[in-house]
Order: structure tokens, then sequence, then C-alpha cells
């Protein structure tokens, strides 16, 4: 029997390892700028929990793990998408 193992991604925030389907993924697209969820390229992960989306340095990690200037355009599209998981 094989297993398929899930892939695991340690959240910027807190540092635990999760299941990479329990993350919100922030990826610096080559073309086609930060994404969430898709894009191909350097990429953060934060856990779904209040405590790091919600985090008030969360925006300086981000552009620490990218490694970019994130503007406020993607954070209208962040704030939008961590709503969900309210
Ligand atoms: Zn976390």
């Amino acid at each position: 029997m094989i297993k398929n193992s899930p892939v695991m991604r340690i959240c910027i925030s807190c540092k635990k390892t999760y299941d990479r389907n329990n993350l919100l993924k922030i990826t610096k697209d080559h073309k086609l700028g930060i994404m969430l969820n898709k894009g191909m390229g350097r990429s953060a992960y934060i856990c779904k929990s209040n405590k790091c989306y919600s985090d008030s340095k969360i925006k300086k990690k981000l552009q620490k793990a990218l490694k970019s200037n994130l503007d406020s355009n993607f954070f209208d599209i962040f704030e939008k998408e961590i709503a969900n998981y309210k």
C-alpha cells in the first residue's frame, strides 16, 4: 500500500507545519505579480487561523518572505479572502 502523504508547508507567522491544503498560499508569479492560491514562483503560506492572518506584522512578514514590496491593492484582495475564513 502506498499512502499519499500530504504536502506540508510552514506558516510564515506561527512557524508551524500544516497540510498545504489548509494554508493560504501567496505567490509572487514571475509574470502576473502577487497572487492568492495560484501562480508560479516564490510562495509564502499562512495558516487559516485568526491569530496568523490577522497578525499586525503579517504584511511585513509576507514582504520579507516574498522578497517583494506588496501594494495596497494586494492587501485589499488579501483582506477579502481572509474575510471568508471568519
Ligand atoms: Zn500560522
